[in-house]
């Protein structure tokens, strides 16, 4: 099984539509811990995407993810911005000139964005960033794709531990971004940024396990 392309581009398209959908509750989480504009920034950032969808749609997916880092570069600014785009234009130096991706290469395209991510932002696991959503789920990917586990499967527990990631940001203190300056403040509410990352992998695994 591989993921096509075309299901690459569905994927983008899904996940603009779904940033649209939770553009009120990503900003109401960062009104609580930030500056109250991570759904805006998110939406904007992908609707400016999905202006260029049509032209990239017959490119490989490694134009693709680089357009999408290019876009979200000069789209979004903040913290959150860049970031998003280090993941893509990351992933994308492991799709150039591919039409179709393995789940081992998939795999091996996340973990080159999520590292990519973490050396442009500096936080780590457990300083209640889009990395605690991020870092365990391409650890539950590679698990699984060197168990052999099915591509839906896979996709699946990737996305599960991305949530469980996500959900246990709630407790913790930030040590990096906005939420930082809140010091013991920020404890008790979700991480805006975990909760788009989570969004990303689950609308991965829900549209390419369709
Ligand atoms: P800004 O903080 O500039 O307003 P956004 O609101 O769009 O940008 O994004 C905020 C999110 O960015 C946070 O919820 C967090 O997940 C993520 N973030 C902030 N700083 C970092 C960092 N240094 N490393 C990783 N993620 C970060
Ligand atoms: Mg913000």
């Amino acid at each position: 099984m591989q993921i096509h392309r075309d299901q690459i581009v569905a994927w983008l398209k899904a996940y603009a539509n779904l940033l649209s959908e939770k553009k009120e509750y990503l900003t109401e989480l960062d009104a609580a811990i930030g500056d109250a504009d991570h759904g805006a920034n998110m939406d904007r950032g992908f609707q400016a995407v999905m202006k260029k969808m049509d032209e990239l749609s017959n490119q490989d997916i490694g134009t693709i993810f680089k357009t999408v880092g290019m876009t979200l570069l000069s789209t979004v600014g903040g913290a959150g911005g860049p970031l998003y785009a280090t993941f893509f234009l990351q992933a994308g130096m492991k799709a150039t000139g591919k039409m179709e991706l393995s789940l081992a290469e998939w795999s091996a395209a996340l973990e080159a964005a999520v590292n990519g991510v973490k050396m442009r932002g500096k936080a780590e696991l457990g300083d209640k960033t889009m990395i605690d959503a991020l870092v365990p789920a391409v650890q539950a990917l590679k698990t699984a794709q060197e168990n052999g586990t099915s591509l839906s499967e896979a996709l699946q527990q990737c996305a599960h531990a991305a949530e469980e990631g996500m959900k246990a940001t709630i407790p913790l203190v930030a040590r990096k971004g906005r939420a930082s300056y809140l010091g013991e403040r920020s404890a008790g509410h979700q991480d805006p940024g975990a909760t788009s990352s989570y969004y990303l992998l689950q609308t991965a695994a829900d549209v390419w396990s369709a």
